[in-house]
C-alpha cells in the first residue's frame, strides 16, 4: 500500500458513517456518500466506485471542485463542529483510481433510432449525453468551441482544473459510438432551432450562462474594462505585467480572475467586494489561495465611477432589509476615494446570451433564463433545457444533476 493510498485509508476513518446522511442530502446529485466511504476504509476501492457510479460520472471532477463547504462537507457532522472532512478528495481517489486503470464503459446499448440533439457541452449536456447514449438513444452535440467540456474547459483555470484529466475524463465516460460531435458549431450562427426541430425527436439546450453581468456605471463603457466571464472563457487579454488591476465582485469568477491576471505578472491585484469577507461566495480554500498569492482584498467597498486610470470607490456598510435574508451593502455618504487602475474586470455575475434566447421564440422567466417545468420541458414539447441556462444553481454538481434528470425524463417519455 503506498503512501498516498494510506493517507486516504486515514481520511475515509473520519467519517461517522450516519444512518441519515446529511453529507448525502446536501450533494446536488445525491451521491451515497457513507457508503463509498466505507469501502475506501475496506481497501475496496472498486466497490466504492460501484457505489459512486451509481448517481455520478463526475468523481475526478467534482471531487476536486465543488465547493464543498457549501454542498457535502458543510452539513458533515464533523465539519458543522469545525473539524475539516475531506469527502471531495475521497472521491476525488476513486476517480482517479478508475481513469488510472483502463476502465472502458461497456455498457452502452444498441440504438434505439431515436435522435437527440444537444446544444453545449458543458457538465449538463455531458450528463445528458452519458446516460442518453448508453441507452441506445443516437446524441449529436453541438459545440461552438473547438474542444468539448464547457465552463470545465473555458472557465475554470488550468491552476485548480487539469486539461489532461478531463480529456482523458471525456475519453472515459463521454466518448462512445452513440455520440457524435460537432464542434465549432454555434446556435444562432451556423444552425438555427428550426433546422433541428426537423432532423432530431428532441432537443436539448445546454449553452450554459456566461456572459458577464454590467453594473451599469458611468465609464463601464472605457476599452480597459473587461468582463471576468469572457477574459477566462476566450483569453482575451492584455499585457498585465506590471500593471494595476482592480477585479470587482467575490465569487469564483472574481477569484479565477484576479488569480489568473496574478499569475501573468501583474503588480497589485486588488478585488474589490461590497459586502464582508464572510459572505463572499468564493470558497474559503480559494480566498485563501488568494491571498497567500499577494491578491489584495478592500471589503465593503462599491465602484461608483470608472475615469481614465483610475476608479471613484465608496465604502459601504451592512443593513438588514424587511423581507431580505442577505444583508444590502449601503453607501456611506462622504467616504468617496479613489484608487489608481490600468485595468478593470467585472466579476459580478452572469446571464444567457440574450440574443440567442430571444431567437428561440421560448417562454423565459423574468430574469431571462428559459423557463422549465419540473421535468425540465420548455415552452414547447420537443425543446428541453438544463444547467446553469435556466437560471439553475450555478456549480457543476447542479448542471450535471439536471442533465442526468433530464435525460432520464426522455428515457420514460420515450418507453
Ligand atoms: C470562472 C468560473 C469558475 C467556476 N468555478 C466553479 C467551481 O469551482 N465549482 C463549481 O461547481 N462550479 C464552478 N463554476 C460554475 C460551473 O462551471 C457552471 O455552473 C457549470 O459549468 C454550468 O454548466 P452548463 O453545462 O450549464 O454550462 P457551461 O459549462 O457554461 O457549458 C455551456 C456550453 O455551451 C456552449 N455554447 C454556448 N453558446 C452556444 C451556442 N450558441 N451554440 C453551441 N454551443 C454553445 C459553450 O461553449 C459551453 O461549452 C465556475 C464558473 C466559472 C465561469
Ligand atoms: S458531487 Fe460534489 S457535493 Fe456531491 S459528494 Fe461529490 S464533491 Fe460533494
Amino acid at each position: 500500500m503506498n503512501k498516498k493510498y494510506k493517507e486516504i485509508i486515514e481520511k475515509a476513518k473520519y467519517c461517522l458513517h450516519c444512518k441519515n446522511k446529511p453529507c448525502s442530502k446536501s450533494c446536488p446529485l445525491s451521491n451515497n456518500i457513507p457508503e463509498f466511504i466505507e469501502h475506501i476504509k475496506n481497501g475496496n476501492i472498486d466497490e466504492a466506485y460501484k457505489v459512486l457510479s451509481e448517481t455520478t460520472i463526475f468523481e475526478p471532477i467534482c471531487g476536486r471542485i465543488c465547493p464543498h463547504e457549501s454542498q457535502c462537507e458543510g452539513s458533515y457532522v464533523r465539519g458543522i463542529k469545525g473539524q475539516s472532512v475531506t469527502i471531495g478528495k475521497l472521491e476525488a481517489f476513486v476517480g482517479d483510481y478508475i481513469l488510472d486503470s483502463n476502465f472502458k464503459n461497456n455498457d452502452i446499448c444498441k440504438s434505439n433510432g431515436k435522435k437527440i440533439a444537444i446544444i453545449g457541452s458543458g457538465p449538463a449536456g455531458l450528463a445528458a449525453s452519458y446516460l442518453l447514449s448508453n441507452n441506445g438513444y443516437i446524441v449529436d452535440i453541438y459545440e461552438k468551441h473547438s474542444k468539448l467540456g464547457g465552463l470545465l474547459r473555458y472557465g475554470i483555470p488550468e491552476f485548480r482544473l487539469d486539461k489532461k484529466l478531463l480529456d482523458n475524463w471525456l475519453e472515459t465516460f463521454i466518448l462512445n459510438d452513440n455520440i457524435r460531435i460537432y464542434n465549432n458549431k454555434e446556435l444562432g450562427k451556423d444552425f438555427n432551432i428550426e433546422d433541428l426541430k426537423q432532423k432530431y425527436d428532441y432537443i436539448i439546450l445546454a449553452f450554459g450562462a456566461n456572459i458577464s453581468n454590467k453594473m451599469n456605471i458611468p465609464g463601464e463603457e472605457k476599452d480597459f474594462v473587461y468582463g471576468g466571464n469572457e477574459l477566462l472563457e476566450y483569453k482575451d487579454m492584455p499585457d498585465f505585467t506590471g500593471k494595476n488591476v482592480v477585479v470587482n465582485g467575490g465569487g469564483n469568477v472574481a477569484i479565477d480572475s484576479a488569480r489568473e491576471i496574478k499569475k501573468l505578472g501583474a503588480k497589485n491585484v486588488i478585488i474589490v467586494y461590497r459586502r464582508s469577507k464572510i459572505e463572499m461566495p468564493a470558497e474559503r480554500k480559494e480566498i485563501k489561495e488568494a491571498e497567500k498569492e499577494g491578491i489584495e482584498f478592500l471589503f465593503k467597498t462599491n465602484i461608483l465611477e470608472i475615469l481614465d486610470n483610475k476608479i471613484e470607490c465608496i465604502k459601504t456598510e451592512l443593513i438588514q432589509k424587511e423581507g431580505e435574508n442577505r444583508k444590502a451593502p449601503v453607501n456611506i455618504e462622504g467616504s468617496e476615494f479613489s484608487l489608481d487602475v490600468d485595468y478593470i474586470v467585472m466579476a459580478i455575475g452572469s446571464h444567457p446570451n440574450t440574443k440567442v434566447i430571444d431567437s428561440l421564440e421560448l417562454k423565459t422567466n423574468k430574469w431571462g433564463y428559459l423557463e422549465i417545468d419540473e421535468n425540465y420541458k420548455t415552452s414547447d414539447n420537443k425543446i428541453y433545457a438544463v444547467g446553469d441556462l435556466t437560471g439553475a444553481r450555478q456549480t457543476v454538481a447542479w448542471a450535471a444533476r439536471s442533465g442526468f434528470e433530464c435525460a432520464k425524463q426522455i428515457i420514460n417519455d420515450t418507453h
